[in-house]
């Protein structure tokens, strides 16, 4: 059967809007389309791709797991799963580990562990959540009002109630806000979807501060930041900071859906058997391919690659913009970037985004200023190089058109 970018609009729910070009073969940070045009991949698959594409490693893991064991339910467990629940917590502050297949339910399930913790823990008026401006947790109902932009929430009807949002890194609107009856703070430790936005030291210390103060569980939503974005394993213990619960899916699975919540056994006890599941969630051939994943990015060669991968995009990326100055600030950690956009340029990050396309560059947008780069953590340098100077004349084209 033959189809193209056409058949979308024919037979596909108009949520999307796809590129033009269909991928169909990817191989480390290069991917080929239908008519056999090769592009480098800075998005990888929305920081998914951790190890890019076809990592040989993760493809005999599913082989190997493909021809043994793909489905129980939880009414079994197995021992992928396992070993993986062992790896996250030995790697980790965690006791405890559930999974989900992706990084809004995961979210799902802190939320709701939270609310139980409360619940049981103390009393139903300790039921607010408060989460911030801008932030993002994926895109269930109670995720998508627990996170920062209603364009997302509004127009479906009533949403779930005692939500509460104020401004990241905006300690004293916090402070405002927390009281006794907060029941949990959710935030992503660098804010992804919202343009790329780290917190500061001041601010994530006396969130956690507050937390403790009022009795509140403080989730990070370590979706988009886990798994080695940012040159550790998680964004938080570059912080100094330990949350109470962390959700973490994308780079996880490398590229095959799957999420996990980490808690501590005194939180967890609180999802006694019944309490809340999921089909899939745990499903060996996720498990398999996710623990090998972990093996090879929890390693001091991958992680400390990443900060030099860093160091290479910035300079180069400076570059760029002392001759076209289009950037006022670069921005992110790790493998985790983003090129905020001058005045000039204000609001257009999908402009560079398409002439990015035109120039064979895969790459993403974080909101309408922020061109966004998430490659895989061992993407070459010369791709990093190549794909760098194929931005370069993505800058020149939108500048040149200005
Ligand atoms: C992508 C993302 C999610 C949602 O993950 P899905 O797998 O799309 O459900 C949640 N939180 C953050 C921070 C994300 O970046």
């Amino acid at each position: 059967m033959n189809v193209t970018r056409a058949t979308f609009d024919e037979v596909m729910v108009p949520n999307y809007n796809p590129a033009g070009m269909v991928p169909v073969r990817g191989e480390g940070s290069r991917v080929w389309d239908q008519d056999g045009a090769e592009y480098i991949d800075f998005a990888g698959g929305i920081a998914v791709n951790v190890l890019g594409h076809c990592h040989p490693e993760l493809v005999s893991a599913l082989q190997e797991q493909g021809s043994k064991l793909w489905h129980l339910s939880n009414v079994f467990t197995n021992e992928p799963a396992l070993r993986l629940a062992k790896k996250l917590t030995d790697a980790t502050f965690a006791d405890k580990a559930y999974f989900a297949n992706s990084g809004a339910e995961a979210n799902e399930a802190a939320l709701k562990l939270a609310r139980r913790f409360a619940l049981e823990k103390f009393n139903e008026d300790k039921n607010q959540i408060i989460a911030f401006n801008k932030g993002f947790h994926g895109r269930t109902f109670f995720t998508v009002t627990v996170g920062g932009q209603t364009a997302y929430s509004d127009g479906f009807g009533p949403k779930p109630g005692a939500v509460d949002h104020c401004d990241y890194n905006d300690l004293a609107a916090f402070e405002k806000l927390i009281s006794d009856n907060t029941c949990a703070v959710m935030m992503e430790p660098l804010q992804g979807e919202g343009g790329i936005i780290s917190p500061e030291a001041d601010f994530v210390k006396g969130v956690r501060a507050l937390c403790d103060k009022h009795n509140a569980l403080l989730i990070f939503d370590e979706v988009q930041s886990g798994v080695g974005r940012t040159g550790h394993l998680y964004a938080y213990m570059g912080l100094g900071v330990t949350p109470d619960i962390l959700t973490t899916a994308k780079s996880l699975g490398g590229g095959f859906p799957i999420g996990a919540m980490l808690t501590t056994t005194e939180i967890a006890e609180h999802l006694k058997p019944g309490t809340h599941g999921s089909t899939y969630g745990g499903n060996p051939l996720a498990c398999a391919v996710a623990e090998r994943a972990l093996d090879i990015v929890n390693t001091p060669e991958v992680l400390n690659g990443v900060e030099t991968k860093e160091a290479l995009f910035r300079e180069i990326l400076g570059q760029i913009n002392e001759k076209y100055q289009v950037f006022s600030e670069i921005r992110g950690k790790g493998m985790l970037l983003g090129c905020a956009l001058n005045s000039d340029y204000e609001g257009r990050a999908r402009d560079f985004l398409v002439a990015a396309a035109n120039e064979n560059l895969m790459c993403l947008v974080a909101g309408t200023n922020v061109i966004r780069f998430a490659p895989s953590l061992i993407i070459p340098d010369a791709d990093i190089k190549e794909g760098l100077a194929r931005f370069e004349r993505a800058v020149a084209a939108v500048a040149s058109a200005q």
